[in-house]
C-alpha cells in the first residue's frame, strides 16, 4: 500500500445555525485541509510510472477546491433569509451556499467527495479549524 499527502488552506467565514455557543455567531477561520491518498499499487505506465499520482496534479486539485471557498462566506442552505442573501450579495460579498451544516466534519467530507469525483484515491481528509482542533473524514 502506498500513500501521498498534501495540504492547502483557505480563509472563510461561517456560523452554525441552531448551535448554542460562540459558533452561532458569524466568525472566520483559517481552515487548513490535509488530504491523504491511498493506493494498493503504483501506476505502471508513462510519466506517472511508479507513482501514486503526480504531486503537481494532486496539489492543483486540492488547491483549486480550497480557492473556490477562499474569502467567501460559507452558508448552509436554508439558514439565512433570502432577503439577507440578496442584501449581502448586493454589497459585493461572496457567498458559498452549501447543502450541509458548515462543520469541519462536513467540510472534510466535502473535500473528500469532490476529489473522489475527480478520480483521486482519497482515503482521509483532515480539516483544521484551529491549529489544535481538527475534524477527520475517512473513506468508508
Ligand atoms: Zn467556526
Amino acid at each position: 500500500m502506498y500513500g501521498l499527502k498534501t495540504e492547502a488552506a483557505f480563509d472563510s467565514a461561517h456560523f452554525l445555525a441552531d448551535y448554542y455557543g460562540k459558533c452561532e455567531n458569524l466568525h472566520g477561520h483559517r481552515w487548513r485541509v490535509v488530504v491523504y491518498l491511498q493506493q494498493e499499487e503504483l501506476q505502471k505506465e508513462s510519466t506517472m510510472r511508479d507513482m501514486v499520482l503526480d504531486f503537481g496534479v494532486f496539489k492543483k486539485a486540492v488547491r483549486d477546491l480550497a480557492e473556490e471557498l477562499d474569502h467567501t462566506f460559507l452558508v448552509e442552505d436554508g439558514t439565512l433569509q433570502q432577503a439577507t442573501i440578496v442584501a449581502l450579495e448586493s454589497e459585493g460579498f461572496s457567498l458559498t451556499v452549501l447543502p450541509f451544516r458548515t462543520t469541519a466534519e462536513n467540510l472534510a467530507r466535502y473535500f473528500g467527495e469532490r476529489l473522489i469525483e475527480q478520480g483521486l484515491p482519497v482515503s482521509q481528509v483532515d480539516m483544521y479549524e484551529t491549529p489544535n482542533n481538527c475534524a477527520i473524514w475517512m473513506r468508508g
